[in-house]
């Protein structure tokens, strides 16, 4: 071991043996400058986990160790090792990620970062009821494979040393590992991980079950003994005898999975155990399905339990030929007849890319392989005739399609990527999406407009009496959000124009002198029959919306009507008596943004059919042009009571010094109005035009502000926008 001399004094004689165990396997495979930098890990790990201990009481790098030999037997490339030995560094000592990324390389950085992020999942999901969503969190959120493999590799070396813990804590463990982790070895084809996670796990949450099933397999594989070996040589015999040279070899099936059987069809051990297995290792494909007809030759096949994974191989891949025959005194037995190949495969999995396929190119990353087993999967299912179906399902989760995010109870929401904050509370509930004004993501204050990233915290803070922003429609994904807005603006937008329809026609009656209630059920039905309307509200709703002119239907409704002794004159204008708006009434309401009117100014009101009123100033250029087009005019003046904080348009000449700019907005946010947006709109080297929005309670309050501004040194000019 080269590199032994420079190693610490006092290093623990388990922690020295361990690296050299690993550094061993290193150098079969890995170049000098890949084994030195997995060993420059060891001690950027040993320095920084120096005084940790486990609770064996080994130090801590003994762990991160192990996980990177279990790697190594893989083969596992130089950073994926490095990773592996680092991978506890990020989360249980102060190394940050920009730390590694100088120390090491950025990807080295970016793994550790990855598995750190897997790690807080285990502690915030509730795993037992929603393996499924952590599973696939887990996948969308490892852009590298390695971090899954390392994070498989460290939840085997955890469940191998679990010894030491207390038994509830140890049930949790096992569970979260039978939930999570062992279903997702299963799903990368990581057989042989997956059964030892699973045998780990059993034996964890059921001690005593364990101790007795395992006390009785081993009695009744004694006993077995001579029947197993009979069959062996008796195979072995045939084989031999038609020339066909095979690997035989008895089979144990895994105890975890003989639990199983026995809990989920209730029989008894005996029942499961009664069955004798074999396995066959072939050349070629071709062989197996000789290897078949011999067997079934030799031994009585039972109806119905042969299948052919070869041909129709299982949806990770897995590949072999199934059949129980019935064996000499009639004890059934299971073959598996499979080649190497096939068997390395439902081994390792994924893994079997990097650790049996000599790669002429050696410098192809890891995804590049990842890739390859990806390709051959789908080759599998091709070959098969089968669905694709897992394949797509495998790539939207390794590439990921979605995004898994918590609600602060620890639920886990699905959405598709690029869906923001607002996607998140609709997704939750219609309610809390129309009633969010905000969120905290990880406990940070963040716009509603945010794309969320698997694994986030998301809560929403919600205010009464809000309601949607129709901008939110310019940036939500979901289909569910999107409905939900605009159902949500749509009937707000009818209640508004249903309260504005009933003033504007109040109005128009009491012109005339006429009270709304004056006017009799039979004439309005009569109106409402003339119209084509379904009732009184839908006319209100319609006036409101700018659709039926006030002034029209308050005649048709007095029209003819003897009760009212109302003489009308067709001359009759609304001028006198304006409409009293507040600027607040909401989407039926609107104030025109060409010349942004705020209290105080004269201002014109305009009929947009199916939008409402839009309020203009009365000397907005806009509004000759408008009042040249329409006709639909209103008169409209600002309520006494009508407050808040009005966006309004000024446009001011400064000079183009620095701070300039600066000095504007103190002296405008001292006078207590808020800057909505400033654009540049014409600038030289001396003079620079801004245009500003801000916000003015009334005219007094902007005669103020620009009073004040210009008795500023820098500004030469200011005008108001008005259109
Ligand atoms: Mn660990």
């Amino acid at each position: 071991m080269p590199n032994s001399t420079a190693l610490r004094e006092s290093v623990h004689p388990l922690e020295s043996a361990h690296l050299a165990r690993l550094n061993s396997i290193l150098e079969s495979y890995l170049d000098q400058q890949q084994v030195a930098q997995c060993i420059h890990a060891y001690r950027f790990g040993a320095a920084a986990h120096v005084g940790q201990f486990r609770k064996s009481g080994e130090p801590y790098i003994c762990h991160p160790i192990a996980v990177a030999t279990s790697l190594a037997e893989m083969h596992m490339d130089a950073d994926g090792i490095t990773a592996a030995i680092l991978h506890d560094v990020i989360e249980d000592t102060g190394v940050s990620k920009s730390q590694l990324a100088l120390e090491f390389n950025n990807e080295v950085a970016e793994l550790v970062d990855g598995v750190t992020k897997l790690s807080k999942i285990d502690n915030k999901s509730h795993a037992e009821t929603q393996g499924e969503n952590v599973r696939k969190m887990f996948l969308a959120m490892a852009k590298d494979l390695r971090v899954i493999i390392v994070k498989l590799a460290d939840r085997l070396h955890n469940m191998e040393t679990l010894g030491v813990m207390l038994p509830p804590k140890k049930r949790r463990i096992a569970r979260e590992t039978l939930d999570i982790y062992a279903p997702i070895a299963n799903r990368l084809g990581m057989n042989s991980i997956r059964h030892r996670l699973e045998s780990l796990s059993f034996e964890a949450m059921y001690p005593y079950r364990h101790a007795v099933l395992s006390s009785a397999i081993k009695k009744a594989r004694g006993n077995r003994r001579k029947m197993i070996d009979t069959i062996e040589n008796t195979i072995r015999a045939r084989l031999q005898e038609v020339d066909f040279p095979c690997d035989v070899a008895g089979r144990e099936k895994n105890i975890y999975s003989i639990y199983k059987k026995m809990v989920q069809k209730k029989i008894p051990l005996a029942d499961v155990f009664d069955v004798y297995a074999f396995r066959i290792y072939c050349e070629d494909v071709d062989a197996c399905y000789r290897v078949l007809g011999i067997m079934h030759n030799l031994y009585k096949p039972i109806p119905g339990r042969f299948k052919d994974y070869i041909a129709l191989p299982k949806e990770n891949g897995y590949q072999s030929l199934h059949s129980v025959l019935i064996g000499p005194y009639a004890v059934p037995i299971e073959v598996q007849i499979r080649t190497h190949e096939m068997h390395r495969m439902s081994e390792s999995g994924i893994a079997a890319h990097w650790l049996y396929k000599s790669d002429p190119d050696k410098t192809r990353n890891f995804q590049a392989l990842a890739n390859d087993w990806l390709k051959d999967l789908l080759e599998i299912q091709k070959s098969a005739g089968d669905s694709l179906e897992f394949i797509d399902n495998l790539k939207v989760d390794l590439f990921p399609q979605e995004v898994f995010v918590f609600t602060p109870k620890g639920a886990i929401i699905k959405l598709p990527r690029g869906s923001t904050l607002v996607d998140f509370a609709y997704a939750v509930h219609t309610d809390l999406g129309n009633a969010c004004v905000s969120a905290r993501i990880d406990k940070q204050l963040i716009p509603l407009q945010t794309q969320l990233e698997s694994g986030m915290t998301v809560e929403i803070i919600t205010a009464e009496h809000t309601r949607p922003n129709p901008l939110w429609l310019n940036y939500v994904v979901t289909a569910r959000a999107r409905t939900a807005i605009r159902n949500r603006l749509k009937h707000i937008e009818g209640q508004e124009a249903l309260g504005l329809g009933r003033r504007l026609l109040e109005n128009e009656l009491l012109a005339m002198n006429v009270q709304l209630n004056d006017i009799s059920p039979e004439k309005i039905t009569a109106l409402l029959k003339l119209m084509g309307l379904k009732s009184f509200e839908n006319l209100l709703e319609d006036i409101g919306l700018g659709n039926k002119m006030p002034f029209l239907v308050a005649k048709q409704l007095v029209q003819d009507d003897v009760n009212t002794h109302v003489k009308l004159n067709d001359s009759v204008t609304t001028q006198n008596r304006p409409l009293m708006i507040q600027g607040t009434e909401g989407m039926v309401v609107k104030l025109a943004k060409c010349c942004r009117p705020i209290p105080g100014d004269a201002i014109i009101g305009f009929f947009n059919p199916g939008k409402g009123i839009v309020v203009h100033q009365h000397d907005c250029h806009n509004h000759a042009l408008i009042k040249k087009k329409q006709n639909n005019w209103l008169d409209v003046q600002w309520g006494h009571d009508a407050t808040g904080d009005f966006a309004t348009e000024i446009r001011i000449e400064i000079l183009n010094q620095r701070g300039a700019l600066a000095t504007i907005a103190a002296t405008i946010s001292d006078l207590d109005s808020n800057i909505e947006n400033v654009t540049v709109v014409d600038q030289d080297a001396r003079v620079c035009v801004d245009s500003i929005i801000l916000t003015a309670r009334n005219r007094v309050h902007l005669a103020r502000i620009m009073r004040r501004l210009k008795e500023l040194s820098i500004v030469l000019k200011i005008t108001r926008v008005k259109g």
